[in-house]
């Protein structure tokens, strides 16, 4: 297939460009300006649509996919760790088989149709374990997009839970990948995990030469835990557990110091920065300014990244950085590095040889788009209503505003009907 006609626009580095691109099998083949079809190839005129590479989701609870406009809890939360008690642990008990398929569909249905074609999940469905990443792998394979998946091991279900959180984690990875799957290893967060359940992840990752997944110091009540348990900081705590190297996904990070945040970025580990889960949940300010290596993350809100990529502009403006924009491209570009260093791809790339992970969007610039003012369109123009279509690894999963891949309007239903009996299910809970 050859795609012309279109606006090529990458990040990394920033570059704008009038030109085509062949697409033979999962990736790009040629790119250039005037391209000849050979016999039976489809020629599809994208008539000065942008083209920008896959957006990656560095950090995504697609089980709370069918939790949109459910009912609050009666008695509201007071902070952070009420809200987890209160809401999303209430959530994760009622999901069952069927929720936690059709939330894997309409998550990914989501993403494709937000310009993401590749989220990291982190998964928890504490009445139906195992299995589970399995069911995801399909739901996310079914609709055509990358995943990462893992499952968030916690103590808070008692030993067997955590057990079967490890388990689930292992047996996963043991699977092996697929084209369009990875895995990894999940932990909720360190004020949920003892020091013997850390001790076993750490066996898990190594055995299977993954690394962990885990939320940090989202909240203070994460870091005065720690400092409770063991006299130091989150950071340190892995680290002592062997749970710190490269590959390693620390999600938030509201609360860590300079120091904690150089010395894990300096052990290849990765932050993920989810702003609009920070502000949903009052947690606080993240310490951007330290943030080197940090993807952005929805954290389940939805699967948007340009809305997100805005979000996190804003609030670095909010907070009196002048590098605000320059901030924000660079964390989409992390997001493109941690997903091509887990699929051993260049994601993120509009050039021969690169995966054909790819997004068209109806967007008519009122102003000059060039190489040095991407930032402004990408933060102030685009959004996901601008999203034409979406290609992963060469497939069309959303095509001309159609969702190709499976009958989203039978899965809405059914993720309607789910989504009414998980609720009723949470209120008995
Ligand atoms: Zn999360």
């Amino acid at each position: 297939m050859i795609l012309k006609n279109g606006v090529l626009v990458t990040l990394d580095p920033q570059h704008v460009e009038r030109s085509e691109l062949r697409i033979e099998g999962d990736r790009i083949v040629e790119r250039g300006p005037a391209l000849t079809s050979g016999p039976g190839e489809e020629v599809l005129d994208l008539a000065g649509a942008l083209v920008l590479p896959g957006l990656v989701n560095a950090h995504t609870h697609l089980y709370s996919a069918l939790a949109r406009g459910m009912p609050g809890p009666t008695d509201p939360p007071r902070g952070f760790v009420e809200i987890l008690e209160k809401v999303w642990w209430r959530l994760d008990r009622a999901l069952d088989e069927e929720s936690v398929h059709l939330s894997g569909l309409v998550g990914a249905i989501e993403a494709a149709r937000s310009g993401t074609t590749t989220v990291f999940d982190h998964h928890a469905s504490p009445s139906c374990v195992r299995g589970s990443l399995d069911m995801l792998r399909r739901a996310t394979e079914e609709v055509g997009i990358r995943s990462v998946l893992c499952y968030e091991t916690t103590d808070r279900n008692g030993l067997e839970g955590r057990d079967a959180g490890v388990a689930e984690n292992r047996a996963f990875l043991a699977a092996g990948p697929t084209a369009l799957t990875r895995g990894m290893v999940g932990a909720h967060a360190s004020f949920t995990l003892s020091d013997e359940s850390l001790d076993r992840l750490a066996g898990t990752v190594r055995e299977a030469g993954s690394s962990l997944h885990v939320h940090v110091a989202e909240d203070r009540a994460d870091v005065e835990d720690c400092r409770g348990r063991c006299g130091a900081g989150v950071v340190e705590r892995l680290r002592l557990h062997g749970l710190l190297g490269p590959g390693t996904m620390l999600v938030h990070g509201v609360h860590l110091t300079a120091a904690e945040l150089r010395e894990a970025q300096d052990a290849g580990a990765w932050l993920v920065h989810c702003p609009r889960s920070n502000m949903n949940n009052a947690v606080g300010q993240a310490p951007t300014t330290a943030f080197r290596r940090a993807a952005l993350g929805t954290d389940g809100l939805d699967q948007d990244m340009l809305a997100e990529a805005r979000v996190a502009f804003l609030k670095m403006r909010e907070a009196g950085r002048a590098d605000a924009s320059a901030a924000a491209l660079a964390m989409v570009v992390v997001g493109h590095r941690l997903a091509g260093a887990f699929f051993g791809l260049p994601l993120g790339r509009l050039d021969a040889g690169s995966p054909a992970d790819l997004v068209v969007l109806d967007y008519r610039p009122l102003t000059p788009l060039t190489a040095a003012n991407v930032a402004g369109h990408v933060l102030f123009g685009l959004d996901r209503s601008h999203v034409r279509s979406t290609m992963v690894a060469g497939r069309f999963v959303v095509r001309d505003r159609a969702v190709t891949t499976v009958d989203e309007a039978a899965v809405f239903a059914r993720a309607r009907a789910a989504a009414e009996r998980l609720w009723d299910r949470m209120q008995q809970l």
